[in-house]
Parts: structure tokens; sequence; C-alpha cells
């Protein structure tokens, strides 16, 4: 079965996740489901409020781009972003390292083709404990570094949406409001909201 994912309007989204405690085959199950979840969707990254569990845990799969290379150092160890990836991140909390921070454009699974510029700084350090509670330290940059961002922000209760100028958010204002509206109408219906078929 495959894992729905919350739209905007659900509460879920803005809550602040539980730390993760327990490190067992649930959670490594959760993980898995997740993943599956996010493919199915084409998503590069999901936290665990977008499948109904405000928990501080998420998954991200970021593909290397020959254009765009990454930089990936985990404990230490400069390592190619594929050897790192899927990667599951329990209690993550991320530092930014001094970077340019850049604008680039983003979506988000539980806004179904709302896209809009975020700023974000380029490269952080993101502390987390993987599926057995072992902890980690990863460096990275570029779109990896972006994911876990915006993945860990929604671990807060925080979206995309927040994070946007204004001017940025006023271009797509009607389109999250009538998102809003459209997943509280199917709650009230007592249906549960879905990311809505792609249109051909
Ligand atoms: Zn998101």
């Amino acid at each position: 079965m495959t894992l729905r994912i919350t739209q905007f309007g659900e509460s879920i989204l803005l809550e602040k996740g539980k730390k993760v405690t327990s490190f067992d085959s649930g959670l490594t199950q959760l993980a898995n489901d997740m993943l599956d979840a996010m493919d199915q969707a084409e998503g590069i990254g999901l936290a665990a409020h977008q499948i109904g569990k405000a928990l501080q845990f998420c998954v991200v799969d970021v593909p290397e781009h020959p254009e765009y290379p990454m930089a990936c150092i985990l404990d230490s160890k400069p390592l190619a972003p594929s050897l790192v990836m899927p990667l599951a991140l329990a209690n993550p909390v991320v530092s930014p390292i001094p970077s340019d921070e850049y604008y680039c454009e983003e979506g988000c699974l539980s806004f179904p083709e709302i896209r809009g510029e975020v700023a974000r700084p380029d490269r952080i350090s993101v502390k987390y404990q993987d599926l057995e509670g072992n902890a980690h330290e990863l460096e990275c940059d570029g779109l990896l570094a972006r994911c876990i961002q915006h993945e860990v922000d929604h671990l807060h209760g925080i979206l995309f949406i927040d994070r946007m100028e204004k001017n940025t958010y006023a271009e797509i204002k009607a389109e999250v409001k009538g998102l809003k509206k459209r997943t509280q109408e199917c709650l009230k219906a007592g249906k549960l909201p879905e990311i809505p078929p792609k249109q051909e």
C-alpha cells in the first residue's frame, strides 16, 4: 500500500515533529514506505509530516547532475553523493556553513503543481541519526543541501511558502489558497485529500 501524501490545508503540516526515540524495524519500514511514496510521486525528499506522522524524520534521494556537482562529506570522509543516498535522517539538526545564499525554484509534494523561488544557503552541515540510531554529520551543498533544508523545515512545521519573499508569494497566493480550500472541503466531506492525478 502506498502511503498517502498530506496536502496543504491539513493541520499536521504545521506541527512540530516529536523526536525519534525507537530505532527498530518499524523505523526501517517507515523509511522504505516513505521512499516508495516519494518515488511514486516523483519527489526527491519527503518528511514524516507528509505521510501523516509528526516526527523528526525525513528521507531524501537527490540525483546527481553532471553540470551541478554536489559536495558530500560524511563523518569527515568525502564521498560520491550516490553512495549516501537514499538517505534517512532521524532527529536532523541543520547548521548553515558560511556560503552564498542563492535563489532556486522549489516545489513540494504537499503543494502539487505549485512552485516558487526560495533563498537558502548553498552549504550546510546536518547532524542526524541513522536507522540504527548511530550519530552522523553530513556536510553538503547544492541541491542536496537545499533538499535537506526544505525537509528539515517540514519537521518544524515550516513550509517553503513561509520562506518565500513577499513578491514571490504574491504570484502563487491564489493557487495556495485554492489548494487549502480544496483540502479543507475534502476533509469536511470526510475524504482524505490526495495529490490529484497528473494532467497529460
Ligand atoms: Zn515539502
